[in-house]
């Protein structure tokens, strides 16, 4: 096991139920089985983590036998049961795989935000099918995403980086429509750069989407969002650790030359803009920040919303695998007021899509 992030996170609600005298049967999935039972994908191995996050023993039952084994536990036990996926209809939401799940308990506690965002059986079919609860990290997850986007204080600045344009289309259409400052940064600004007629260099760009960000351009018009591009930034003609770089206007980027960061001076008007902010969702990093120096515009805005938060102006919300990383870097993940380890369903989230696994509870 490489990280116990996940496992971290449900502690609070398994304690809790364990405490108050429920026998507590764990459901998770592990890898991509889909359907084929394999050794290294067991949820044996993670007994022994569990049991050292959690402070105290975890039992753990396989896919024979389960009924009578969890026939057998007592009030207060925790079990693991094996992997949810070793079931081929566990992603498809299969009825048969409900009811075997449904027959173990008596109540459904989902505290696996990160897989709301699927249909499966042991996601939003057992909602449907047992009196369904949301667990702690759940319910800490969907205040927190709430307060950024459902019913939040404005104004309310959006950043959105990373690589690509196209793998996060659907969530700038609708954050558009959501925020007051809709930020753009890493490869991503780009593309809007190159719609907008500056010549971007060597630099990653999906010139084939220039339409549709000037589509995103004129519906932030519309809809009274203000969009703030990099006006300086940081290049290099090679994209290894500290190359020669040079700071320029978007203007000046040179052919052979490509944009990695976000520069100084933007990096300064965009603290600016979230000092007048009360809300902030982020995600995506603003520049290539595995790779120094251009780590820096990510560590100095990341720094600013940090101290905005402790300062009690701004309510702060990020999310996304590389995000996490980049505020783990800058070392201001606890400073946020919210972090998200979910991928997929945050994103889906910030897309304004319901999610299933959520709707289910709801209900
Ligand atoms: P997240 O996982 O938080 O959703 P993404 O996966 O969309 O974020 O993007 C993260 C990646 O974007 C990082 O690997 C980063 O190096 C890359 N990136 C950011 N800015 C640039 C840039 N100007 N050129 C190339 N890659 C960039
Ligand atoms: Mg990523």
């Amino acid at each position: 096991m490489t990280d116990d992030t996940r496992l971290r996170a449900t502690v609070p609600t398994i304690t809790e139920l364990s405490d108050k005298g429920a026998i507590v049967l764990v459901l998770a999935h592990f890898g991509r089985p889909k359907g084929v039972p394999s050794p290294d994908l067991s949820l044996a191995q993670i007994v022994k983590p569990y049991e050292a996050v959690l402070g105290r023993p975890v039992r753990y039952i396989d896919w024979e036998g389960d009924a009578a084994n969890v026939a057998m536990l007592q009030p207060g036990d925790i079990a693991v049961l094996e992997n949810t996926r070793f079931f081929g209809g566990e992603e498809k939401n299969d009825a048969a795989v409900i009811d075997r799940f449904a027959a173990l308990g008596d109540l459904y506690v989902n505290d696996a935000f990160s897989a709301a965002h699927r249909a499966h059986a042991s996601t939003e079919g057992l909602a449907r099918k047992l009196p369904a609860f949301a667990g702690r990290a759940m319910e800490a997850e969907l205040v927190a995403l709430e307060k950024a986007l459902g019913e939040p204080e404005h104004p309310v600045a959006a950043v959105v980086g990373g690589a690509k344009v196209s793998t996060k289309l659907a969530v700038l259409k609708h954050l558009v429509t959501k925020v007051d400052h809709l930020i753009i940064g890493g490869g991503m600004a780009n593309t809007f750069l190159a719609a907008r007629g500056v010549d971007v260099g060597k630099s990653l760009c999906e010139h084939d989407l220039t339409d549709t960000a000037e589509e995103i351009l004129d519906a932030a018009d519309r809809a009274n969002c203000t969009v703030h591009l990099p006006y300086d930034v940081v290049v290099a003609k090679e994209f290894k650790a500290n190359p020669p770089t040079r700071t320029v206007n978007v203007h000046e980027v040179a052919a052979d030359e490509m944009i990695l960061d976000v520069g100084p001076a933007a990096v300064e008007s965009l603290g600016d803009v979230l000092k007048n902010c009360r809300t902030l969702v982020w995600n995506g990093p603003l520049g290539a920040f595995e790779t120094a120096p251009f780590d820096k515009a990510t560590v100095a805005l990341a720094k600013t919303a940090a101290a905005l938060t402790i300062g009690g102006t701004l309510v702060s919300v990020a999310g996304g695998g590389d995000t996490v990383a980049a505020l783990n870097h800058a070392n201001v993940a606890d400073d946020f007021t919210f972090v998200s380890t979910a991928g997929g369903a945050f994103l889906e989230w910030m897309e304004g899509r319901e999610l299933p696994g959520v709707a289910a509870l709801l209900q």
